[in-house]
C-alpha cells in the first residue's frame, strides 16, 4: 500500500506562549521537503498504537512555524478550552514520540510583487503568520492585526511593530476595519476562525474595494466543526 505519510519523532517541547507548545518533529524523512512558508502539515493525533485510528478522522492540520532542511520543523499547538484530539495530542506530547503527517501542503503562501502584505487571524493563525512574515525581505511593507485572548497569548513575531495584537472581546473586523491602510490594494491573508475569515473578507472586497483575488483567506477552524483542513 502506498504510505502516504512521512514519519519522525518529537525532540522538543516548549511553551511557545502561554496557551501554546512548540513541538519540533525531527527525523531523516523531514530532510529536504519542499516547505513554502504559510503552509501546514496534517499530523496523525490518534494513538499510535491503534494503526486504524487515523482512519476515524483523526489528524488535525497545523502550520508550520520553522522549517530547517536539515530535518526538523516546528508546529505551534493551541490549547483551547474545548480541546479536541489534537490540543489533547499536545498535551500528552512527550519527547521520542513517533509521528506521522502528511504534507507540507497547501496554498496559504505570499504573492510576491505585492505593494504590502496584511495579516489579519486569530492566534491560530500567527503561526503561519510567523513563518511568513519571516520569509518577507526587509524592505516589504507590512500591516496586521492579530486576536487572541490576553498579551499572554503573543507569539514572538518578526516586524512585530507593524501588528496590532487586540483581545477578546475586541473583534477582528472592528480592527481591521480601522486599520490606516494605503489606498490601493495589498495583499491580505486571512486566516482563524471560519466566520471571521469571510466577514474580513466582505470589508476589504465591499468596503475597501479590494479584488477576491487579493484577499488569500483560509479557515483554520469553527465553533462546532471538528478538524477542519
Ligand atoms: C490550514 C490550517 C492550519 C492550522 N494551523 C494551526 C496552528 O498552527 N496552530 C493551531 O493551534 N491550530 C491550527 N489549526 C487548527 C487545528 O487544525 C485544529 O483545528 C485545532 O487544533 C483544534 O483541534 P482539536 O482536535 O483540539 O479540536 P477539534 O476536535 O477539531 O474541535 C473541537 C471544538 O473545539 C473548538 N475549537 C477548535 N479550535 C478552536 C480554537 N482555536 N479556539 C477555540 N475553540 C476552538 C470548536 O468548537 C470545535 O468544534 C489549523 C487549521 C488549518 C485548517
Amino acid at each position: 500500500m502506498l504510505n502516504l505519510f512521512r514519519h519522525g519523532t518529537v525532540t522538543q517541547i516548549e511553551p511557545i506562549a502561554e496557551r501554546m507548545r512548540r513541538v519540533r518533529i525531527s527525523g531523516t524523512q523531514l530532510r529536504e521537503l519542499s516547505w513554502v512558508p504559510g503552509t501546514h502539515i496534517r499530523l496523525r493525533v490518534g494513538d499510535p498504537r491503534q494503526p486504524r485510528s487515523w482512519l476515524r478522522g483523526l489528524l488535525r492540520t497545523y502550520s508550520i512555524w520553522d522549517y530547517s532542511p536539515e530535518g526538523h520543523l516546528d508546529i505551534c499547538v493551541l490549547d483551547h478550552p474545548e480541546a479536541g484530539p489534537g490540543a489533547l495530542w499536545s498535551r500528552q506530547a512527550r519527547i521520542g514520540d513517533a509521528i506521522a503527517f502528511m504534507g507540507p501542503e497547501g496554498r496559504f503562501a505570499l504573492r510576491e510583487g505585492a505593494p504590502y502584505h496584511l495579516f489579519a487571524g486569530d492566534e491560530t493563525a500567527a503561526a503561519a503568520f510567523g513563518a511568513m512574515i519571516r520569509a518577507l525581505p526587509s524592505s516589504a511593507a507590512v500591516h496586521g492585526v492579530i486576536l487572541a485572548d490576553g498579551p499572554g497569548d503573543r507569539l514572538p513575531l518578526d516586524r512585530d511593530d507593524r501588528l496590532t495584537w487586540i483581545y477578546r472581546p475586541d473583534e477582528l473586523l472592528d480592527a481591521v476595519r480601522s486599520l490606516d491602510l494605503p489606498d490601493e490594494p495589498g495583499v491580505a491573508y486571512v486566516a482563524g476562525e471560519a466566520r471571521t475569515c469571510q466577514a474580513v473578507r466582505g470589508h476589504l472586497v465591499d468596503n475597501r474595494g479590494w479584488s477576491r483575488r487579493d484577499v488569500v483567506v483560509k479557515p483554520f477552524w469553527a465553533p462546532g466543526r471538528r478538524g477542519m483542513d
